[in-house]
């Protein structure tokens, strides 16, 4: 891997959203199978639904709006990072407390990979009005919003996404654990502070040109 990009910020602050916007963005410089997309809460809501045994340990965590176990965070990107092969990789929840940050850092000693943190800085109440009107596709599991009815990519019934009722214990661990990485993620590498109220097509048109000029 030659660049890593890490999307910093707030749950609800739209790092998903503008995971979808950045790899547009990038396709046009690499081709799909270049880019590894990981986002933590998707490995770990994959668990759960496998019904794995570190899924079922975890679930609760989820549901409670508390932070999954650092060892168990930790396993899954090192498996997933260790077996990648593509140029550019955009790691999205992850690293989100100090541990898991030293944890990032020691399996990137040696390797030689440009890191870019971006962190989409947005006021939580911009982000419980987001959250209130997130809903998910009980079927094909697609993020949209309330407004759209039911799902705009299949059809199938919105639902409100379990751990989104509980967004006030996820901003109070974001507070508490996450924030604070911010004043030392730089140790890994360059960073960069976005307004997260902006369009997202353009914070990914800025991180492309940033890493391909
Ligand atoms: P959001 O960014 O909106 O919180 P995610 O889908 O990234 O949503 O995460 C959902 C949940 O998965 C989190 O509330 C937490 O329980 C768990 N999770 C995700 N990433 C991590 C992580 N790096 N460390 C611990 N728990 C995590």
């Amino acid at each position: 891997m030659k660049y890593l990009i890490i999307l910093f910020g707030a749950p609800g602050c739209g790092k998903g959203h503008l995971s979808n916007k950045l790899i547009t963005c990038l396709e046009k410089k690499l081709s799909q199978q270049d880019i590894q997309y990981l986002s933590t809460g998707d490995l770990i809501r994959d668990e759960i639904k496998k019904e794995s045994q570190i899924g079922v340990c975890i679930k609760q965590f989820v549901q409670s709006g508390e932070l999954v176990p650092d060892y168990v965070v930790d396993k899954l990107i090192a498996n997933a990072l260790t077996t990648s092969n593509q140029t550019l990789g955009i790691l999205d929840g992850y690293p989100r407390t100090e541990k898991q940050l030293d944890f990032l850092g020691h399996l990137l000693t040696g390797k030689n990979v440009s890191v870019l943190t971006v962190f989409r800085d947005t006021p939580e109440d911009v982000i419980k009005e987001r959250v209130s009107k997130r809903r998910v596709c009980a079927q094909c599991k697609k993020t949209h919003s309330v407004e759209d009815g039911c799902c705009p990519h299949c059809g199938g019934q919105s639902v409100i996404r379990k751990d989104d009722a509980v967004i006030d214990k996820r901003l109070e661990e974001y507070r508490k654990n996450t924030l604070p990485l911010w004043n030392k993620i730089d140790n890994i590498g360059a960073t960069l502070r976005l307004d997260g109220t902006t369009e997202a097509d353009d914070a990914a048109q800025q991180i492309s040109d940033i890493l391909y000029p």
